[in-house]
């Protein structure tokens, strides 16, 4: 007798169960899926013990007949494709008709359900995957799966469930993802019958988002739509500045399928990458659109992960439309003008939250530094700030083009210098409300982008001879960081010989320093670029630590700034192509709009 044998179908379902419906969020997934594709415009999900001992999902779809009650629980029994071919345009979230049997042969599972043009519903009840009833019942319209006990009968599986706070957690974000997917459905989500969130069918995501994930996450986003070729893009993005300290507010959704997507989510970081501080992501829920047949989504057995046929492209257009959105923001709130939709009347700069993005390491204003040129850089003009990510810099435009910043009497300025009543407050006057200004961490943004045009060769830099070269000792750790840095330094103006084993010769460094501070400065240089790294630096790391320190110790030789100072380092801050924060990220201005000083005295000004 032949030792190979075809599984019983309820072994196979078994099997199936622990990879489609590996925790009691995948239950509800399954269910809820099948729930949208059924037509549903209300659902409604409950749990208990983190679904492990109940959950139930509920729906006023289309129904199924008494047939079809019996025939879904078989395995690979779909209504929703026919032939292998029909995969690369099916438009519905099941295809495989595994669910349900799998479900139903790991747990104590109880179908009710009435087609539409049916005068009774039918309950089916399955225990361990053996028919245990099969009867009429009174039903509304729809259809309700209750699933008890799951994994009782797996104990192996059972093992691997996490306490009810956990499994709770999964249910919860599951089930956000699905009702930020579609709005036009009801969404219920109830634990023991305490309500979580109850969100009616509404039009607008911003709206949802409120509803579902609060005000704190809706306040920071701002929406986005684009379309190049088949794709498109919509949703919403974090403003500038807008960072949170984990992934799990990147949502991504292809064809209104939530996904985790390495391609999706490093494009929007990518995107961000001068946006937020280094280390914070950007919350975005992000709708991409595209051709059925260019996605495989039976790459994964919860079709969580996709692959999509061209990646290339799809990042590309997805970086391309966040960057010009990007742009956008920031264009409109250095302008500084009044907008009339409200939405957009929220300016980015003003829904910054500083306690949200971390702390720089002061420079150590102790030490007396004569290593930075005091006064704020000269040459870059007034401009229209509506610059380009990317554009090289501007060049000196002529005086009879419209002032941007000027003093208060200066009739032709969007932004009218107030004063400074703070060490590095400063206070302007704009169209839209009053700017508040921090002259530190503008001129920190000014010189950073100074030095990156230096770097990338948009203009030269100085170097300069030490008289006396300076030693300079590291260890391994160090002296690796210096291999990888070294191209870096040496674009920057730094020359450094080996001599011996970990021994080096600071021998010329940049005109901005100060020759004796020179190796005082990279030693402080490589301890930060260390910390920043952590096990692994790359080139990029080293160039952005190399300009950020350049520009702390600057920033900190800038003492005081006079008057005039201010006015036209604000002139540059508007020219710089992200004038929004300084290079850590936090806000360089804040501007609250006249209406808001209007609602908080409660009468128009
Ligand atoms: P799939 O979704 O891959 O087709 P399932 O096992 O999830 O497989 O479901 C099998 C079939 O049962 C579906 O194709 C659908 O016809 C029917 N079905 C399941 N759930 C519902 C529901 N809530 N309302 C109406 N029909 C449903
Ligand atoms: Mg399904």
């Amino acid at each position: 007798m032949s030792s190979i044998r075809i599984l019983p179908d309820r072994v196979a379902n078994q099997i199936a169960a622990g990879e489609v419906v590996e925790r009691p969020a995948a239950v509800i997934k399954e269910l809820v899926e099948n729930s949208i594709d059924a037509g549903a415009t209300r659902i409604e999900i409950e749990y208990r013990n983190g679904g492990k001992s109940y959950l139930r999902v509920e729906d006023d779809g289309k129904g199924m007949t008494q047939d079809e009650a019996l025939l879904c629980l078989e395995r690979h029994a779909t209504s929703k494709i026919r032939e292998a071919e029909d995969l690369d345009s099916v438009l519905s979230f099941g295809f495989r008709g595994e669910a349900l049997p799998s479900i139903a042969s790991v747990s104590r599972f109880t179908l009710r359900t009435r087609f539409r043009e049916s005068e009774g519903g039918q309950e089916i009840f399955v225990n361990g995957g053996k028919l245990v009833r099969n009867q009429a019942c009174g039903m509304p319209e729809g259809t309700r799966v209750e699933v008890a006990q799951l994994f009782n009968s797996v104990p192996a599986r059972r093992k691997f469930l996490k306490t009810d706070g956990t499994e709770a957690a999964h249910i919860c974000h599951l089930a956000r993802l699905y009702a930020l997917a579609h709005p036009e459905i009801a969404f219920t989500l109830l634990e023991g019958g305490r309500t979580i969130f109850k969100s009616p069918a509404c039009e607008e995501l911003p709206d949802r988002v409120r509803e579902i994930f609060g005000s704190g996450l809706a306040d920071c986003l701002a929406p986005i739509e684009a379309e190049e070729d088949d794709l498109s893009l919509g949703g919403l993005v974090a403003k500038p500045g807008a960072g949170r300290s984990t992934r799990k507010e990147m949502l991504f959704f292809v064809n209104k399928r939530p996904v985790d997507s390495k391609t999706l989510s490093y494009a929007l970081i990518e995107a961000y990458h001068s946006f937020v501080p280094r280390g914070r992501y950007p919350p975005a829920a992000l709708f991409l659109q595209v051709p059925p047949a260019t996605v495989d989504v039976n790459v994964h057995p919860a079709k969580r992960e996709l692959r999509f046929r061209d990646e290339g492209k799809i990042r590309g257009f997805i970086i391309r439309s966040i960057l010009n959105r990007l742009q956008e923001l920031t264009g409109t709130t250095s302008r500084g003008t009044e907008t009339s939709d409200p939405a957009e009347a929220r300016l980015p700069s003003t829904r910054l939250d500083p306690s949200s993005l971390p702390r720089v390491p002061q420079a150590d204003s102790s030490k007396p530094s004569s290593a930075f040129p005091s006064p704020p850089p000269t040459g870059v003009a007034p401009s229209d700030g509506q610059s380009e990510a990317g554009e090289a810099p501007r060049k000196g435009k002529s005086e009879s083009e419209r002032k941007r910043v000027g003093y208060r009497d200066d009739p032709g300025a969007s932004w009218k210098f107030l004063g400074r009543p703070h060490g590095d407050l400063a206070l302007f006057a704009t169209n839209a409300g009053i700017v508040a200004f921090h002259c530190r961490a503008a001129y920190e943004r000014v010189l950073f982008e100074r030095m990156e045009d230096e770097t990338s060769g948009k203009t030269s830099s100085n170097s300069q001879a030490l008289l006396l070269p300076e030693a300079l000792e590291v260890d391994a750790i160090d002296s690796e960081i210096l291999a990888t840095a070294l191209p870096e330094l040496i674009s920057r103006g730094f020359r450094l010989e080996e001599f011996g084993r970990n021994f080096h010769r600071v021998e010329a460094c940049p005109a901005w320093l100060e020759p004796t501070e020179a190796a005082l400065f990279i030693r402080d240089y490589l301890d930060s670029v260390r910390e920043t790294g952590g096990g692994s630096v790359t080139s990029q790391i080293a160039g952005e630590e190399l300009t950020r320190l350049a520009v702390v110790r600057g920033s900190a030789a800038a003492e005081a700034f006079a008057d005039g100072e201010i006015v036209r380092l604000a002139e540059q801050l508007l020219a710089c192509r992200n004038p929004l924060t300084c290079p850590k990220g936090r806000p360089t201005y804040l501007e609250t709009p006249k209406r808001e000083w209007e609602k908080r005295f409660d009468r128009s000004l």
